[in-house]
């Protein structure tokens, strides 16, 4: 059976850091975010059901999914949300599955920002949390997405709380040095993993 890390992380952790590393390493990984945007392309099943059960409006007018028509709407209604979830998190979790087993690498990654709090890590076999306190996230975050600080705290108030994780992670690699730091812990970690893909 093929090895599969889960790598999640709070927003600015560091998690796009780490991936990043890890496919200079010529690991494959699979990033849950960019799932969830693929599911809902032009095309896709998903965004037909979505424009079935909440109509042309939240479409673009060039087919594209109108992401703030929708926000809107399910940021209204409870049942909204869940009919929204009920299409596309079926679809998100097959495709990583489809992408997972593709994968030709000595073993592979899911990273996610909500691994835990969606079941993702169900898929995986091992899970590897960064790690780093709210200071340095709303710092790191403010810094690299230019966002207020009330939008990172909203965010971070609507993640799993750090000390779950901890409990529910595997490994946990703490960011808060340097980027340098950051991947030697990385090494280390990865030297563990080889052996135990093998
Ligand atoms: P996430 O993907 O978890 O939201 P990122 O990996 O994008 O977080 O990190 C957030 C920002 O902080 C990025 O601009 C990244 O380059 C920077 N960063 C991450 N780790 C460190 C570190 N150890 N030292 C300095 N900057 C860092």
């Amino acid at each position: 059976m093929k090895f599969i890390l889960g790598l999640t992380g709070g927003i600015g952790s560091g998690k796009s850091a780490a991936s990043h590393w890890f496919e200079q390493q010529g690991i494959v990984v699979v990033d849950a975010d960019v799932v969830a945007r693929e599911v809902v392309e032009p095309g896709q099943p998903a965004l037909f059901e979505i424009q079935r059960v909440f109509g042309d409006e939240i479409l673009l007018e060039d087919g594209h999914l109108n992401r703030r028509a929708l926000r809107d709407i399910v940021f209204q209604s409870n049942t909204a949300r869940e009919q929204l979830e009920a299409i596309t998190h079926p679809a998100i979790r097959l495709s990583i599955i489809e992408q997972l087993q593709a994968a030709e690498s000595p073993y592979v990654i899911l990273v996610s920002p909500l691994l835990f709090e969606t079941n993702q890590h169900e898929l995986t076999q091992h899970t590897l949390l960064i790690d780093a306190s709210v200071e340095l996230q709303i710092q790191r975050a403010v810094q690299r997405d230019g966002q207020n600080i009330e939008q990172i705290k909203k965010i971070i108030a609507a993640q799993m709380p750090r000390e779950q994780k901890q409990q529910l992670a595997d490994d946990i690699v703490l960011n808060d040095g340097h980027l340098d730091h950051l991947y030697q812990q990385l090494e280390k970690l990865h030297q563990q993993y080889l052996l135990r893909a093998k």
